[in-house]
């Protein structure tokens, strides 16, 4: 019987592992990378292993970094009274690109979601909460989402934080109900940078 090397076989099954990838479109990957030359795979391949070794995490904001702490937590230029907490860290780079905002980032690495089973404790709550009374932080920006699940952490936050001397607010005017912040346009996100509302 006719078969496929097992070495293409192999490659077929590690991206039919990944995300919206089916064995289809696997295929189809696996296929075009063989008619790549040496030095296109090699540097694909560079790339996929330097991603686990080059990659770490920040201990202060859990961002993805080079370097722990990474170069937001140890710029000296920005303002560290002032932290801004979103889910992930897509979401910290678009509303850093806006260039109006210039305090930390803390990524809580999703959101509360009792369905999923996502709670508190799967999240960068606590450390957020330590993080602020460390740095003697003055405001925090809750940049959840504008989705269910991002408005109920965002409340369970503010809650957290309530008996605290710190400034709460909130973006939200211009993201649209059910958006998703890390495919908002700039101006559409600086606006809601400075259109947010305490809590
Ligand atoms: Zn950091």
């Amino acid at each position: 019987m006719l078969k496929l090397p097992a070495s293409l076989q192999r490659l077929i099954n590690e991206f039919a592992k990944l995300p919206g990838v089916g064995p289809k479109s696997a295929q189809r990957l696996a296929f075009y990378l063989l008619k790549k030359d040496n030095v296109e795979i090699l540097s694909l391949a560079d790339s996929v292993r330097d991603v686990r070794t080059d990659i770490t995490f920040c201990t202060e904001c859990h961002n993805m970094a080079e370097t722990d702490p990474c170069s937001v937590c140890s710029d000296k230029t920005r303002n560290h009274q002032l932290v801004c907490v979103v889910e992930e860290p897509l979401d910290a780079i678009a509303l850093d690109k806006t260039g109006s905002y210039n305090g930390l980032f803390h990524i809580l690495g999703g959101v509360l979601n009792p369905m999923e089973g996502i709670t508190a404790e799967q999240l960068n709550i606590q450390s957020l909460v330590d993080r602020l009374a460390k740095l003697k932080a003055t405001e925090l920006i809750i940049a959840t989402n504008p989705s269910l699940e991002g408005e109920t952490t965002a409340m369970h936050i503010a809650k957290l934080l309530k008996d605290s001397p710190i400034k709460i607010s909130r973006i939200a005017r211009g993201l649209p109900m059910g958006g998703d912040l890390e495919y908002a346009d700039e101006v559409t996100l600086q606006r809601a940078l400075e259109g947010r509302r305490e809590f």
